[in-house]
């Protein structure tokens, strides 16, 4: 079963955990105990991707029947991801590249927005849920995309997305306010991603607003990786990318590698790191962050800041101040020590400043962070496409570079997944930038233009929904500040009929 982060008393099933998102306290979901998985089995099975993703979620899904769970799977993941593969691995170089891009919207957050809507309609009718459920998330600029076609058109279900309105690529904020679906909801937000999502998480404990919207028929839920059910689909492509290097003679079973991951709200590299605890033999976990550096500073020191400044990026989906996910991790190493999570909260919010203590920060050893500038992440664009002709994002590239600062300092020598979070197709300006390829506008050259060259470059298809974008027309031109979500759900159509 699952509690909270700041309660261990009251217990609830993967159902409701999903259905709620957020616990009533404002914590965070957290399974009870965290199954193990002999992975010398499981490499013997020779399963596919479905078939690891049925036996991994069947572990933690405790009132799921197996039906179920195989119904879910097979429908996030039959015909919506160009490969069957999934998340297929390129080996380049040295590195093992864990491509999480291939979904329909061309970045990571596909693979757990693909199963979350098939969650929730089976966790709905598990608990014999009567209301709608209205969904609020805030993005960085992948989630929102994501969330919006995995919910659009699902029965019962509404969904609103808030985007922090200078804080998304071109690209990214194309997908959204184009986005159709007779449930769909879109608001640019003035500010960053931490104000709208703390702005968001403010509307799941505002009281009286959750009353209002109960008598409209409404429960809140949350799309973000706050919730559990984004969290656990994520655990299943680091069992299926390592069995797939064994089998393809790139390592031998049973040996430790060390896993790489461009980090933002700290989401994916937490599934890694409950891999790890299920047994998946990896070494270090590499956290990269971009100039919004502080997670490094955080392994590093052990003081968590986030009085700081606020820079905008090229890797835009990881411009974040406020990592959620840390929760769950300060949670875990303490040894689940209650006092310990409620003292990084209390810091947190009181002074925006906490300092670990010594006993957390020797249960977090199996971390390591570095980051990488602007500069250094077009560097690790150009370098990897002139040794390699392999083209990163730019998140991809944030974690490439900071994977090389620490190899510089550690010479360890351990082969290595790196995570590929997005497709070059969704930043094609930054990447074609680095790789000295932009197109003059002065010649009236267009973004199709532009995502044309970079298919011609990176020797990759053009993804047919990133070509229909711009054949849509705008639907969402509304910018809100984050002072005013509640305000305007009261007001949106959609929530009164
Ligand atoms: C969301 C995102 C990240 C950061 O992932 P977290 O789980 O928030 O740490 C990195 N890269 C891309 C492309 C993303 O969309």
């Amino acid at each position: 079963m699952y509690h909270s982060t700041r309660n261990k008393d009251e217990k609830v099933s993967f159902s409701e955990a999903v259905i709620r998102g957020l616990a009533p306290d404002g914590g965070l979901y957290v399974p009870e105990t965290i199954p193990k998985i002999d992975i010398k089995d499981l490499h013997a099975r020779s399963w596919d991707y479905k078939a690891i993703a049925k036996f991994i979620l069947g572990l933690y899904l405790d009132d799921f029947t197996e039906e179920q769970v195989s119904t879910c799977v097979e429908r996030a993941y039959t015909g919506k991801f160009n490969t069957d593969e999934i998340c297929p691995v390129n080996k380049v170089g040295e590195r093992f590249y864990l491509e999480l891009f291939h979904g329909p919207t061309l970045a990571f957050k596909d693979v757990a927005l693909s199963i979350l809507p098939e969650f929730m309609a089976v966790s709905a009718k598990n608990l014999g849920l009567k209301e709608n459920i209205l969904i609020l998330t805030a993005t960085s600029g992948d989630t929102g995309k994501a969330a919006l076609e995995g919910f659009k058109n699902r029965r019962k279900v509404k969904i609103v997305v808030y985007y922090p309105v200078d804080g998304v690529s071109p690209t990214q904020k194309l997908q959204m306010v184009t986005q159709g679906g007779c449930n769909v909801h879109v608001y640019g937000i003035d500010g960053n991603f931490d104000s709208a999502q703390s702005a968001v998480k403010r509307v799941f404990r505002n009281k009286e607003f959750n009353q209002e919207m109960h008598k409209r028929g409404y429960i809140l839920s949350s799309a973000n990786s706050i919730n559990i059910g984004r969290l656990l689909p994520q655990i299943v492509y680091y069992f299926y990318g390592y069995c797939q290097i064994v089998r393809s003679g790139g390592i031998n079973l049973g040996d430790e590698i060390n896993i790489c991951v461009p980090t933002g709200n700290f989401g994916n590299i937490l599934a890694a790191y409950y891999a790890r605890i299920m047994g998946l033999p990896i070494k270090t976990l590499v956290c990269a962050s971009n100039k919004n550096k502080v997670l490094t500073d955080f392994f590093k020191s052990g003081i968590y800041n986030k009085n700081r400044r606020f820079y905008s990026t090229s890797s835009p989906s990881m411009d974040i101040l406020l990592s959620s996910n840390l929760e769950r991790l300060i949670y875990h190493a303490s040894g689940e020590d209650l006092n310990v999570v409620n003292d990084y909260i209390r810091c947190l919010s009181e002074k925006g400043i906490y300092e670990a203590p010594l006993s957390l920060l020797a249960n977090i050893d199996e971390f390591s962070a570095e980051y990488t500038n602007e500069a250094q992440t077009r560097l690790a664009i150009s370098n990897l496409y002139k040794k390699f002709n392999y083209v990163l994002d730019t998140h991809t590239a944030v974690a490439e570079h900071a994977y090389d600062k620490y190899i510089e300092k550690t010479m360890d020598s351990a082969p290595t997944i790196i995570v590929s979070t997005a497709s070059p197709f969704k930043f094609p300006g930054s990447v074609l930038s680095a790789l000295g390829k932009d197109l003059p506008k002065s010649e009236g050259k267009t973004p199709l233009d532009a995502l044309k060259e970079l298919s011609y470059i990176s020797g990759r298809e053009l993804p047919k929904s990133i070509l229909k974008l711009y054949k849509l027309p705008i639907i969402f031109d509304d910018v809100i500040s984050s002072d005013d979500l509640e305000e305007f759900l009261l007001k949106l159509e959609m929530l009164n009929d």
